[in-house]
């Protein structure tokens, strides 16, 4: 079977919305960024030509190529709420760094679940009903069917399934791969009810496998789909499960990695029963365990005297600091970016 294939085209000047106010001044450009960091052992100085851009949360725009490709979207601001799931709910503490109506043009969205940090009720309202989507299959389901309006163009990737994502007029593709993620902890025996009701109405979530590459040059090479140049892992909301230990198996050599942390815990801040996102330990523990050269941490908690992206996130930024700084083979492997900051690397051979 061939793998499915999105096209995207670096020309296309569609915004993200669909109902894009024709007062705003119309954004060609993400804003300037507030710091740019790269490589941290000086690799490929001068040479960069791609860039992730970190608007908080999981949220971040990468862009290669001329195309610019959106990660869970959570535009909400400070004291904006979620609910994610039965009697859970959470409060944002965070501004993005840029807002929804203020993105320049978008050419895909890769939405590791469906859960309203990750893709919010504003977002559901406004992204414009044609823009690509990949996510899982339980997330193709509820875009297809969203009351505000049925998106698409979602295709739909299981754990180890790819896409092939073309850039027109480029000899440049991407092959994206869905990884597997855990978002509950394992066996809700003994705990509450509301704890058993959360689990059940978690829905399934993904890790993505971002490969960045050229096309192939002959047929045979299709069923890899690209020649890989860079690889990228962004690990979603998953907890440290057995399924990711086959992913350093599978893909050796990651280049990047964007680590969701928080160590998020339910039903709320003042009853924490149960963490449903990796911890500084956990993530610390999954780096390692991935080996990239450069690992971001994003979807995490509080970092000095700034609060945490959502109430329910526990897990400070600090802890994690502290722990890196402490362990001799990831401190000079770890990137900090701030909401409106900018990684820059190198991603063609
Ligand atoms: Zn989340």
């Amino acid at each position: 079977m061939p793998l499915p294939r999105i096209t995207l085209d670096p020309s296309s000047t569609l915004y993200p919305t669909r109902d894009h106010p024709h007062s705003h001044p119309h954004a060609h450009d993400l804003p300037k960024p507030l710091h740019v960091e790269t490589h941290p052992k000086g690799k490929n100085t001068g040479t960069e030509d791609a860039s992730i851009f970190f608007i908080g949360n999981a949220t971040t725009v990468i862009e290669w190529e001329g195309v610019r490709i959106m990660t869970d979207p959570n535009f909400l601001h400070a004291g904006d709420h979620v609910h994610l799931g039965p009697g859970v709910t959470a409060t944002r503490l965070q501004n993005p760094a840029v807002d929804l109506h203020d993105l320049p043009p978008i050419d895909m969205i890769l939405l590791s679940h469906f859960h309203a940090d990750h893709f919010d009720q504003d977002v559901e309202k406004s992204l414009r009903r044609t823009l690509p989507i990949i996510s899982t299959p339980h997330a193709k389901e509820c875009l297809e069917g969203s009351k505000e309006g049925k998106f698409e163009k979602v295709t739909a990737l299981d754990h180890w399934e790819s896409a092939i994502v073309d850039i027109q007029n480029s000899n440049a593709a991407f092959k994206i791969t869905g990884m597997p993620g855990k978002h509950v902890p394992p066996g809700p025996a003994g705990l509450l009810k509301k704890i058993n009701d959360f689990i059940g109405a978690v829905p399934p979530t993904n890790g993505w496998m971002v490969e960045f590459g050229a096309k192939p040059k002959t047929i045979e090479a299709e069923t890899d789909g690209v020649d890989v140049g860079y690889r990228m892992y962004i690990s979603g909301d998953t907890l440290l499960v057995n399924e990711l230990y086959e992913i350093p198996k599978r893909f050796p050599n990651v280049d990047l990695m964007l680590v969701h942390l928080g160590g998020t815990t339910i039903p709320s801040p003042k009853l924490p029963l149960a963490m449903v996102t990796m911890d500084a330990e956990q993530g610390i523990k999954l780096i390692h365990l991935i080996d990239p050269e450069v690992a971001i941490p994003i979807h995490h908690g509080a970092d000095g005297d700034e609060p945490p992206e959502y109430d329910a996130f526990l897990s400070s930024l600090d802890d994690f600091k502290a722990a890196v700084a402490k362990d001799e083979k990831l401190k000079d492997r770890v990137v900090y970016l701030k909401r409106g900051g900018k990684y820059s690397f190198k991603a063609s051979k």
